[in-house]
């Protein structure tokens, strides 16, 4: 249906809602319309190209086993290995043991995966064990991927398409999902959507952070809608920084993401003020010793904080990345086109080097699911980087567009099946809730919540980074408590059709209780683990802290327990 098909009051009914289009949302649909039910995916940006899918530019992690003898076990040895120990096991089985068979599939629908002498060409990337990370060139991985899903979505019948549509509340009646309420931003008008089954596919929260690598819609309204609905959440205190996020000189138009393949390609050096390699420095922090550019992303963050720390920082605050070494061919052959881009930008790596520093990726916590993505709310289902657990405190590069194309398929399958067998359980009174806090919205003279976003990111950025202390988080906790009861619990209106006060009001509704859900359980877990590092608490502490944190809400508030990681292997 049409955005502008949407008309005052509009109710909806639908067997599977699916909440968000990137590279998960889109496989969920797409399975779900293939186990035979009718499927409405909604996006508050246009539909797949909102998120991070269509932003990823790099690589595809699956043991292919093209070029290099590779088998799914050896993927799951390196992901439970860099998940130091917190991995939910059969969530991390599942993405390496199906994600040959959706890579094979991408294959099928053409989404163009860069090949040698007729092989799928797999790229080394830290902490894998072997070549394994398909892409497709010149750094198009997240596009084609996009557009191969679209084309998808576009011969599939019973899909209906809906942009534009803000999802507000996860509608819950009798502890069971039932459909949801949501905000339609082009003309101003809630709509109640009946479903028998809802998969969140929302993505991550690094929109939290003030340096991040993230579009506008990922401020981790997944997690909020979960939380209140009545799921649980789980490691969330493990943040991913992207060690070497661009810096300067100024970058437009481009991925600040995009060295990684650089370094894949060409083995970019990573330098101090001095000109000194310093990644080698850090490698057995830890007792880890990881080689030579294999130093996974929360090593390399650490690394560069540090030296930044040490005075011996970049310019602007980071690290230097150089390819002065590279013959100017060499890296003309690998990237063409973007060395044109990056011309344009008057970047010439033969040349000179940028500077680099950690920026907010990729979020590892999230929805707790169980093997067939059901959340602990029958008929609430959870896919792609909203879902926590699979790679515990670290992920592995390449690992998230497979556990988007993996855990959406089979969101969407399981979605299906339940809406097949289930009966219907909406009732109008499940929407009231959402419905009554729209409606109440006012125009009134409080705070801009635009502007308090930028304070949010900020008290992030400082106090929950990758580097974090008791007294920091305290203070965070302090801050997001401030700001809570600064937007108060009537939501401000600009009382125009097109709101965009109301929606930033919701937003950051959503956005200062997933930073709370990061906070709360930060300051709790006592060491330094993964992308969790506490300057007050160094080293792993594997007696007390080989477990899980697990948030839900109570009374209104943040309530954490333990639990121990998840081993085995998932129903198939
Ligand atoms: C710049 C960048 C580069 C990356 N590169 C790589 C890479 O090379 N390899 C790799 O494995 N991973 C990479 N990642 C991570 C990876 O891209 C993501 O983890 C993955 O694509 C997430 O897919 P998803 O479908 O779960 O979420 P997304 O693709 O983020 O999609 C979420 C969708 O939900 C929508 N949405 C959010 N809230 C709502 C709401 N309330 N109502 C309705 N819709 C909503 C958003 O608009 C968005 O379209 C990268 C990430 C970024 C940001």
């Amino acid at each position: 249906m049409p955005s502008s098909e949407l008309t005052d009051a509009t109710h909806l009914e639908t067997d599977v809602l699916v909440i968000g289009a990137g590279g998960a949302g889109m496989y969920a649909a797409l399975e779900a319309a293939r186990g035979g039910a009718s499927v409405i995916l909604a996006d508050r940006s246009l539909i797949g190209r909102g998120g991070a899918t269509v932003m990823a530019q790099m690589t595809v992690a699956a043991a292919l086993g093209e070029q290099t003898p590779d088998h799914w076990e050896h993927h799951l040895a390196d992901t439970l290995n860099a998940g130091r120990g917190l991995c939910d096991e059969r969530l991390a089985a599942l993405l390496c043991e199906d994600g040959p068979h959706r890579l094979r599939e991408m294959d099928a629908w053409k989404v163009g995966w860069a090949r040698e002498d007729g092989h799928i060409k797999q790229a080394q990337a830290p902490g894998h064990d072997r070549p394994r990370c398909a892409y497709v060139d010149f750094l198009s991985t997240g596009p084609a991927v996009s557009k191969t899903l679209r084309t998808q979505l576009n011969n599939a019948s019973g899909i209906r398409r809906i942009g534009d549509l803000v999802i507000v509340d996860i509608a819950v009646r009798d502890n069971e999902a039932c459909g949801a309420t949501a905000w339609h931003l082009t003309t101003g008008q809630a709509v109640t959507i009946a479903a028998r089954a809802v998969i969140i596919a929302t993505g991550g929260l690094t929109g939290l952070y003030r340096r991040n690598s993230a579009s506008s819609n990922m401020g981790g309204d997944g997690y909020a809608l979960a939380l209140r609905a009545g799921a649980e959440l789980i490691d969330m205190e493990f943040v991913q920084f992207f060690p070497i996020g661009h810096l300067a000189p100024r970058l437009v138009g481009m991925d600040p993401i995009m060295w990684d393949p650089f370094r894949y390609k060409l083995g970019g050096k990573l330098l101090n003020a001095e000109m000194r390699e310093f990644e080698d420095d850090y490698a057995a922090r830890d007792g880890r010793s990881d080689g030579t550019y294999v130093l996974t992303r929360d090593l390399a963050t650490y690394a560069i904080t540090k030296e930044v720390e040490a005075g011996r920082g970049s310019p602007a605050g980071g690290a230097y990345l150089s390819f002065r070494h590279v013959p100017e061919a060499d890296i003309r052959a690998a990237f063409g086109p973007v060395v044109d881009r990056l011309l344009e930008n008057g970047i010439d790596l033969a040349q000179r080097a940028v500077e680099v520093a950690p920026i907010a990726h990729y979020h590892m916590g999230g929805i707790r699911v169980d093997d067939r993505m059901q959340t602990g709310v029958p008929g609430l289902y959870a896919c792609g980087e909203a879902v926590g657990g699979a790679n515990g405190a670290n992920r592995l590069s390449g690992n998230a567009i497979t556990e988007a194309f993996v855990f959406g398929a089979r969101a969407g399958r399981e979605a299906a099946l339940r809406a097949k067998a289930a009966t219907a359980a909406w009732s109008p009174g499940a929407a009231r809730p959402a419905l009554d806090l729209l409606r109440s919205a006012s125009k009134r003279d409080a705070p801009n919540p635009a502007a308090m976003v930028v304070k949010l990111q900020a008290v992030m950025a400082d106090d929950v980074g990758p580097f974090r202390t008791d007294a920091k988080l305290r203070s965070a906790i302090a801050s997001i408590a401030q700001l809570k009861a600064d937007i108060g619990d009537t939501p401000i209106s600009s009382a125009t059709a097109f709101d965009p006060v109301l929606v930033d009001w919701l937003d950051l509704r959503n956005m200062l209780q997933v930073a709370q859900s990061v906070a709360v359980p930060a300051l709790a877990r006592t060491e330094s683990r993964g992308a969790h590092q506490r300057d007050d608490h160094l080293g792993l502490d594997d007696a007390a802290w080989r477990v899980n944190q697990i948030v839900t809400l109570a009374d209104g508030g943040i309530s954490l327990r333990k639990v121990e990681p998840t081993t085995g292997k998932a129903a198939s």
